[in-house]
């Protein structure tokens, strides 16, 4: 038996979207459904950090191998398995090739799918915490303390946390950020790079005397302890 998960499922057809939920949720995992890649990319961005993620290939906003490329450009290392109605080779190695962990054709059988998801749970790297003053981030159990008290944070701002953690004691740059955390080289026009600064301070540094959030004047953004 594995752990119970946080399983991000992205898959369009509802039929086997109920049947994975009802068979995942049976065996104690918690599933978000995302039916398309907008819907996907909004569970990313509000919801608590994800365990790993099933993606469907072919949904109606794009194939889901493009999200997961992103994903993996920017660094994000969650486990993700696959499905594709597609069984050609060359999809497989697509797939294997876009970042994906393991891949599935459909049909499939649910035990199967149920097996490959802890598999690449358990392949996934080790824990890993990182620390900065009193603030650690677990990279396995996607958990954030700060002085011994858990931190709830959204996906994205894990994301931008986890990203400012691998970087701590180092200035990063907006753009870099924008370009790790949101996939993106353009800021939308909606200065969201300070919006989720905005947020993490609160959530971090609100009430602590010790400030581990910093901003330097025209360069970007800096996670330190003792600055
Ligand atoms: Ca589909």
């Amino acid at each position: 038996m594995t752990d119970a998960l946080r399983i991000l499922l992205i898959e369009d057809e509802a039929r086997i979207a109920d049947l994975l939920v009802r068979g995942l949720e049976e065996e104690g995992h918690a599933v978000r459904v995302a039916g398309t890649l907008a819907q996907a990319r909004q569970a990313l961005a509000e919801a608590v950090p994800f365990h790993v993620m099933v993606v469907d290939r072919m949904l109606p906003d794009g194939d889901g191998l493009q999200l997961v490329r992103q994903l993996r450009a920017g660094g994000d290392a969650t486990p993700i398995l696959v499905l594709t109605a597609r069984d050609a080779v060359k999809d497989r190695v697509d797939g294997l090739h876009g970042g994906a962990d393991d891949y599935l054709a459909k049909p499939f059988d649910f035990s199967e799918l149920l097996a490959r998801v802890g598999a690449i749970c358990r392949r996934s790297r080790p824990a890993e915490v990182m620390q900065c003053g009193d603030l650690t981030v677990d990279t396995k159990s996607l958990r954030v303390h700060r002085d011994g008290s858990e931190i709830r944070l959204t996906a994205q701002e894990y994301r931008f946390l986890a990203y400012l953690m691998e970087n701590r004691g180092r200035v990063v740059s907006r753009a870099q950020i924008l370009e790790a955390v949101w996939e993106t080289t353009n800021d939308p026009g909606t200065n969201v790079v300070d919006v989720y600064m905005s947020y993490l301070r609160t959530k971090i540094d609100r009430g602590h005397e010790n400030k581990l959030l910093h901003t330097v004047r025209g360069l970007g953004y800096l996670l330190e302890d003792g600055h």
